[in-house]
């Protein structure tokens, strides 16, 4: 595990000190501000929050929750305006991780590139992956905390990415645990199953969970799914098993947090320094 930065340290004190002279607005940022952070932040719920200019949604309690890209590197502008008309601003600067990078010689042509086929579907099972991470309920579970959806080792982290014959391939977005088919996997927050497929081409069983305000988890390679699309779940509660099916080297749990289309590190939300 990586030592917190001392910038890190910094910026906080400078956000706690922020706080305390604008009183107003009641707002409370309570996250680490790290590139791939989910943040969620606290405000009263009669406030506007803006993020560069974008409403964001704010519940009942005035939760609201935002996150930043693996490679986020400006600096984003919250602005929360109270119903009176006064506005505070806050400046968030993601701080610059390192990930963890591998460059592998070698690799046969057809790995490489699928065929027409393989990638009608893969466009197929996006697609609905897509549509199903747009959605922003009303849901607050994001705001509870998160628990490890499986007890077993780490065996991949967020943001590595892998150089096959020189050429990027796309980063690793998801935390992997190490686990056998049939390992019960458990919702990590309160939630509502948005999808689940059994077979998509890369990702095999892949359940996606809404936590609300466009926070989601999503699972893959399952090799079975224990709740329907629409149920309702709590956290620690058992959904899904552990696979290997899709394209998995073997039987895993990949565990991802997306923000809307934004991928967030869930080791993040697990309060866990960033791992590399
Ligand atoms: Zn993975």
């Amino acid at each position: 595990m990586a030592k917190l930065p001392a910038l890190f340290i910094v910026f906080t004190l400078m956000l706690g000190l922020t706080k305390t002279h604008v009183a107003s607005a009641k707002t409370q940022l309570t996250e680490q501000f790290f590139q791939g952070a989910l943040i969620v932040g606290k405000t009263a719920p009669e406030n506007r929050v803006m993020l560069n200019g974008k409403a964001i949604k704010v519940s009942a309690s005035g939760d609201y929750a935002l996150g930043f890209s693996r490679d986020e590197k400006n600096n984003s502008v919250l602005t929360i305006t109270s119903p009176s008309g006064e506005i505070e601003k806050r400046t968030l600067k993601p701080l610059k991780r390192e990930y963890n990078i591998q460059r592998i010689e070698g690799i046969a042509k057809k790995i490489m590139n699928p065929n027409k086929k393989a990638n009608i579907r893969v466009g197929e099972d996006n697609k609905k992956i897509k549509a199903a991470r747009t959605i922003d309920s009303n849901l607050t579970a994001f705001a509870q905390g998160f628990i490890a959806p499986i007890e077993g080792t780490i065996t991949g982290v967020y943001g590595s990415q892998r150089y096959y014959n020189g050429v990027p391939k796309w980063p690793h977005y998801g935390l992997d645990y190490a686990g056998n088919t049939g390992d019960p996997v458990k919702a990590p927050a309160d939630g509502v199953v948005l999808m689940y497929v059994p077979d998509m081409f890369y990702s095999g069983g892949t359940m996606i969970i809404d936590h609300g305000h466009g926070v989601s988890s999503t699972f893959l390679h399952l090799s079975d799914a224990y709740v329907n699309v629409g149920d309702k779940v709590v956290k620690g509660q058992l959904v899904a098993a552990v696979g290997s099916s899709g394209r998995a080297t073997g039987p895993h749990l990949d565990w991802r947090i997306n923000w809307f289309d934004v991928r967030l590190d869930p080791a993040l939300v697990l309060k866990l320094t960033p791992l590399k």
